[in-house]
């Protein structure tokens, strides 16, 4: 398979063919036609593997087939991320992957002063990468809403576990719309990462590399 195949939208195959990418990697080629399709996906890989494109170019391609206005501080999707280098890298990623398109991401992540993130909050952004501690202080702020939320990702959420963030997620899990797209990401499948997939996936395709 090529990317071309996957019948993603041509300024995302512009930005790969940019980029060099011509082949999906296994997690990508099993993950991308589920994501199109509008499935709930828990999928067991590693960082490295090429996950984030697993999950940003299908989400990508979903959000330029349906155009909204959005509220002001509003975002249509919400990347979790258990660490500050991990959400930085994965919101560098977006922005690479979007390139050719109109869509803005941003990120926010703790251990750094908040007005520039409530500032770039305030710009029109489809897409927020966040650690689970700063995203709850901002929504708490007002700064941003989660009201609109079309697509949750839970990336390394077996590390955001162990991290202590299950209260946090609990609590950001109620501030999201029920019906939307969910996608969990986790190195390890263990028993709590197993219920946090019951409780907030729909019907998911399992894809493990
Ligand atoms: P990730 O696992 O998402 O952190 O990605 C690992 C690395 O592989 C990143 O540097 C990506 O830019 C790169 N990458 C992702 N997908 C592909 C691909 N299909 N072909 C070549 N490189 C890729």
């Amino acid at each position: 398979t090529k990317f071309t195949d996957l019948g993603l939208a041509e300024p995302l195959l512009k930005a790969l063919a940019a980029e060099g990418y011509e082949t999906p990697t296994p997690i990508q080629a099993q993950a991308i036609p589920h994501i199109l399709k509008g499935r709930d996906l828990l999928g067991a890989a590693q960082t490295g593997t090429g996950k984030t494109a697993a999950f940003s170019l299908p989400m990508l391609h979903r959000l330029l087939g349906k155009p909204r206005q959005m509220p002001q501080r509003a975002v249509r999707v919400l990347i979790l991320s258990p660490t500050r280098e991990l959400a930085a890298q994965i919101e560098t990623s977006i922005r690479t992957y979007a390139q050719f398109t109109t869509l803005r991401s941003t990120v926010i992540f703790g251990g750094v002063p908040v007005g520039k993130q409530i500032r770039a909050l305030g710009e029109k952004v489809d897409i927020l990468v966040a650690t689970p501690g700063r995203l709850l202080d901002l929504v708490d702020q007002r700064a941003v809403s989660l009201r609109e939320i079309e697509f949750l990702v839970l990336d390394e959420a077996d590390q955001m576990l162990d991290l202590g963030f299950i209260h946090a997620l609990r609590r950001i899990a109620t501030l999201i719309p029920k019906e939307r797209l969910t996608l969990l990401f986790s190195a390890t499948m263990p028993k709590p990462i197993r219920e946090i997939a019951s409780a907030y996936l729909t019907d998911p395709v399992e894809v493990a590399v």
